[in-house]
């Protein structure tokens, strides 16, 4: 058996008095041909990055409505997640070569995790390329998945995917009953399977991170990671990766502080346990930080958990996701929800999340960036009432409630 995730208790009815009963009578309709549907959601890890973030909310939501949902973790090794690592790189963009080597790699160790993986499931939901090759893996073992329906959750922007890379993948994504994406535009005009289908990513308004949080504890929190509270402050929350752009916020931020001197910068990044890159972009942006007392980096490493995140996009006066390319950035709704105006990178999911002028701004480049920065940080009224609007878009289309709906939804045709 692969390694089993523990799950929190949700439950629908606790999400009525934010989306309204219509909602949740919708999703009790949805689910009520799947009572008792054994659905496994397989990823790679289970801390650190939005998927992990996602299961932890759907996973439990799915039980709550009579599914018998459970979510598993491959067994990985430092050798796999570094290939894996730089496949996602290669399927984002980077000039990255799938050599024979990495293959055998991968192929062997997913082959190792089909041998481990459980018989029985109505449907198994793979999510990205870390574990994609499974289902081939299982195809010798035809009995045990004969009634299985298998999904492919890609949650990657796959628009300038290096085609050696994504042609590795997609004979064994085209095995698959279904797969399901972010965005139209991410998924390979290559990709021949009947049903391809658009399910963007959420978040759990009752998620420890999400929850409302009193201001005086959101405050105090703060200060005790050494930001000054009374001085404006500007904050990205993401992986420390390269493509999350955290040394462009830095530039950002340092032509903003000329116009706006008091301000600060907060860059909160996690370490996930599939991500080896991590450690070395915190040095580089560590280099680049090159000791400025209101520039903070921090990380799980410094106990920044859930929690605080919370109180960080809370307390923000700007919240920044200047990523170069991106799936969803769940961190974009998660401060919109808070009410805080969002300046993100003109890329893949952001640019549903945030519309342009509306609940904040998307930007190309650092001096775009910048002159946002100081834009939100001049008129805190229009900020404040940009990430008022941006909560009510977030209500409206990137909660739990939403993804739950897609997904009945998907198993329920999948039946039929
Ligand atoms: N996150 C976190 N702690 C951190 C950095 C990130 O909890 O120090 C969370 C963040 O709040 C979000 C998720 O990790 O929920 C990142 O998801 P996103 O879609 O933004 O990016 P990904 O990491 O999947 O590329």
């Amino acid at each position: 058996m692969l390694e089993k995730v523990p799950l929190l208790e949700k439950h629908l009815d606790d999400y009525v008095g934010i989306v309204g009963d219509e909602v949740c009578e919708r999703i009790r309709a949805a689910a009520a041909p799947l009572q008792g549907a054994r659905v496994l959601h397989l990823s790679a890890t289970a801390y650190g990055g939005g998927v992990a973030e996602l299961l932890a909310t759907h996973v439990p939501l799915l039980r709550s409505v009579g599914v018998d949902a459970e979510w598993h973790v491959l067994r990985g090794s430092d050798e796999f997640f570094g290939v894996t690592k730089e496949v996602h790189n290669g399927l984002q963009g980077a000039p990255v070569e799938m050599t024979p080597a990495m293959r055998k790699v991968y192929l062997e160790r997913v082959l190792d995790n089909a041998l481990a993986l459980e018989r029985g499931w109505d449907y198994i939901v793979v999510h990205d390329p870390q574990p994609a090759a499974i289902l081939h893996h299982v195809a010798d073992r035809h009995d045990a998945f004969a009634d299985t329906k298998w999904i492919w959750r890609c949650h990657i922007d796959l628009t300038d995917a290096r085609p050696e890379v994504w042609e590795f993948f997609r004979p064994f994504v085209e095995q698959y009953d279904a797969s399901v994406w972010t965005m139209p535009e991410f998924v390979p005009a290559s990709l021949t399977m009947d049903r391809i289908v658009q399910a963007p990513p959420c978040i759990d308004p009752l998620s420890v991170k999400n929850l409302d949080l009193a201001m005086p504890f959101a405050t105090e929190i703060t200060r005790q990671y050494g930001l000054d509270p009374q001085r404006p402050i500007v904050c990205q929350v993401s992986r420390f990766d390269p493509w999350k752009d955290p040394i462009g916020v830095i530039e950002a931020y340092r032509i903003a502080r000329d116009e706006v001197p008091g301000a600060q910068l907060l860059l909160a990044g996690s370490m996930a346990t599939d991500d080896p890159e991590g450690f070395r972009v915190w040095e580089e942006v560590e280099a680049a930080r090159a000791g400025d007392p209101d520039i903070r980096l921090l990380s799980n490493l410094h106990q920044v958990g859930a929690v605080q995140i919370n109180a960080f996009q809370r307390i923000a006066d700007v919240v920044v996701q200047k990523s170069l390319r991106e799936g969803f950035g769940l961190t974009v709704s998660e401060a919109l929800w808070k009410g805080r105006p969002v300046i993100g990178g003109r890329a893949g999911g952001i640019t549903l999340q945030i519309r342009d002028g509306v609940d904040g701004y998307l930007v190309d480049d650092v001096a775009t960036c910048a002159r946002r920065i100081v834009d939100l940080l001049a008129d805190p009224g229009g900020a404040d009432r940009m990430g008022e609007i941006g909560r009510e878009h977030v209500r409206a289309n990137f909660l739990a409630t939403r993804e739950l709906t897609d997904w009945l939804g998907l198993m329920g045709d999948l039946n039929g």
